[in-house]
C-alpha cells in the first residue's frame, strides 16, 4: 500500500517476538509443564485460535471485561463473526462437547498451550498476544482434584524455581449461593456508588462481585469492609471449600483464603484459586496462574451436567519471574568444525553429522574465513571443542582436535574424531 512506504515496519503493539535465549527460556517452562501435565495423566488438546465469537459471548459472560471490551472480532469473508480466542477454556468445552469425548470417558483430562489474544492495556506482565498453558479435567466434583491442580501449578512454578509464591483459595458460591451474596454487596455498594471508579458504577448494575477485585484504590477503600462471600455460602460450597483446604494441607500445599478472589470470567462456580509471587516487579501483574471450577458450563453449551475445573498460567509471567538466566536453557555448543580449504569444508560436512548422529552439538564454518576468524568465532561461541581440517590433515587421514578450557590441541586419527571430541566433552 503506497501510502505505507517508508514506515517503519513493527510488530502489532502489545505483541511480542520471543528471540533466542529468551525462546530457550520459553521451551524449558513448556517442558516443565508438559513434565508435571503428563505425570498427572492430562493428554494435550489442540484447537483452532478462532472461534465463532458467540461461544466467547456465552461463555465467558456478556457483562466480563473480556467479551465487553477486550475481544479481537471481525467478520471473515463469509460474514461470519469469528474471535481470536481471549482463552482456552471455552475452546475445551466446545471441543469435549463437538467430539462427545465424555461418551468415551465420563472423565477427561486435557492441557493446552498456545497463543491468546485480549486487547488491554499493554504494559509489564499485560500484553495483548500472550502465551498460556492450562489444563481442564471434566467429570470430577470432588474436592481432591481441586486441590490437585492447585498443587500442580505450584510444583510446575517450584521446580522452575521461583520462590516467594503465595497460593490463594476461595469460593464463589454456586447457583443458589451466589444472588444471596450478590443483593448483599450491592446494599454495601450502593449507598457508595459515587466513590467508585466509572468501570465499577457500570459493574454495579452488571457484574456486581468484578468491584471486588478492581485495583483502583478508591474500590479497594470501599470493599474494604463489604460483606464475605465465605458468610453467605451454603452447606455444600462451605463444605467443598474445607475439603479443597484438607486436600491442599495432605499435599503439603501451603494457601491463604481470600474472600475477594473472584476472578474476572463468568463461568466460575465454587472453587477460585491464583497463586501469585510477592516481591518482584510485576506489580498488579504478579498472578501467575489461576483458574477454578465452572460446573454449570458444560450444560450452559449444551452438553450434560458435568462438573469441571481447570487453570492456565501465563508463559510471559513466569520468564519473568524466573531466577535462571535464559542462556542457561540454550544447547551447549560441543564442537566447532573449521575447515582450511574448499576440499576440507566438504570434510566437514561428513564430520559434523557423524558427531551429531553420536548425540554432540556440533557447528561447521560454512563461510570461507581465515582460521583466526574462526577460532575467533568458537570462543564468542563457547565452544568446547575445535575441530580443524585442512589440506594436510585430509592428506594424513588424520584432525586436530583442540581442548578450548585448557588451550592445549593433540592431532586425532580421523576414525577417532567422535570417540576422542566426546571423550574431551566428559573432561572437566
Ligand atoms: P486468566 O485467563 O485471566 O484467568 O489468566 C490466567 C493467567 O494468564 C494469568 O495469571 C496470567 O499469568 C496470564 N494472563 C492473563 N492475561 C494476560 C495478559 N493480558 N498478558 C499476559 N499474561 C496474561
Amino acid at each position: 500500500m503506497s501510502e505505507n512506504v517508508g514506515v517503519k515496519l513493527l510488530a502489532v503493539k502489545g505483541m511480542n517476538d520471543v528471540l533466542p535465549p529468551d525462546s530457550a527460556k520459553w521451551a524449558a517452562i513448556e517442558r516443565c509443564a508438559r513434565a508435571v501435565f503428563h505425570a498427572h495423566g492430562y493428554r494435550e488438546l489442540r484447537t483452532p485460535i478462532v472461534e465463532y465469537t458467540p461461544l466467547f459471548v456465552r461463555s465467558i459472560g456478556e457483562a466480563t471485561d473480556v467479551v465487553e471490551k477486550e475481544m479481537y472480532t471481525f467478520t471473515d469473508r463469509g460474514d461470519r463473526m469469528i474471535t481470536l480466542r481471549p482463552e482456552g477454556t471455552a475452546s475445551a468445552v466446545r471441543a469435549l462437547l463437538e467430539h462427545g469425548e465424555l461418551a468415551r470417558d465420563p472423565v477427561v483430562r486435557w492441557y493446552y498451550a498456545g497463543p491468546m489474544f485480549r486487547h488491554e492495556r499493554a504494559q509489564r506482565g499485560r500484553y495483548r498476544q500472550f502465551y498460556q498453558l492450562g489444563v481442564e479435567a471434566f467429570g470430577v466434583g470432588e474436592p481432591t482434584i481441586d486441590a490437585e491442580q492447585i498443587a500442580m501449578l505450584v510444583e510446575i512454578f517450584t521446580s522452575l524455581g521461583i520462590g516467594g509464591l503465595e497460593t490463594l483459595v476461595n469460593s464463589v458460591g454456586g447457583a443458589e449461593d451466589r444472588p444471596r451474596y450478590r443483593a448483599a454487596l450491592v446494599a454495601h455498594l450502593e449507598p457508595r456508588r459515587d466513590a467508585l471508579c466509572p468501570d465499577c458504577q457500570r459493574r454495579l448494575g452488571t457484574n456486581p462481585l468484578r468491584v471486588l477485585d478492581c485495583k483502583s484504590p478508591s474500590c479497594q477503600t470501599q470493599v474494604a469492609d463489604a460483606p464475605s462471600i465465605l458468610d453467605h455460602l451454603g452447606d455444600a460450597a462451605r463444605a467443598h471449600l474445607d475439603g479443597v483446604r484438607a486436600g491442599l494441607n495432605a499435599l503439603g500445599v501451603a494457601h491463604r483464603v481470600e474472600p475477594r478472589l473472584v476472578r474476572g470470567l463468568d463461568y466460575y462456580t465454587g472453587t477460585t484459586f491464583e497463586v501469585r509471587v510477592t516481591g518482584g516487579d510485576l506489580g498488579a501483574q504478579n498472578t501467575l496462574g489461576a483458574g477454578g471450577r465452572y460446573d454449570a458450563l458444560v450444560a450452559e453449551l449444551g452438553g450434560p451436567a458435568t462438573p469441571a475445573i481447570g487453570f492456565a498460567f501465563g508463559m510471559e509471567r513466569v520468564a519473568l519471574t524466573m531466577p535462571a538466566p535464559a542462556t542457561e536453557f540454550e544447547p551447549k555448543l560441543d564442537v566447532y568444525l573449521a575447515a582450511h580449504g574448499a576440499a576440507a569444508r566438504l570434510a566437514c560436512l561428513g564430520a559434523a553429522r557423524e558427531l551429531r548422529a553420536a548425540g554432540l552439538v556440533a557447528e561447521m564454518e560454512h563461510r570461507a574465513v581465515s582460521l583466526k576468524a574462526q577460532f575467533k568465532r568458537a570462543d564468542r561461541l563457547g565452544a568446547r571443542a575445535v575441530v580443524v581440517i585442512g589440506d594436510t590433515e585430509l592428506a594424513e587421514g588424520v584432525i586436530v582436535l583442540r581442548d578450548m578450557q585448557a588451550g592445549t590441541q593433540e592431532r586425532v586419527p580421523r576414525a577417532e574424531l567422535v570417540a576422542a571430541t566426546q571423550q574431551l566433552r566428559e573432561r572437566v
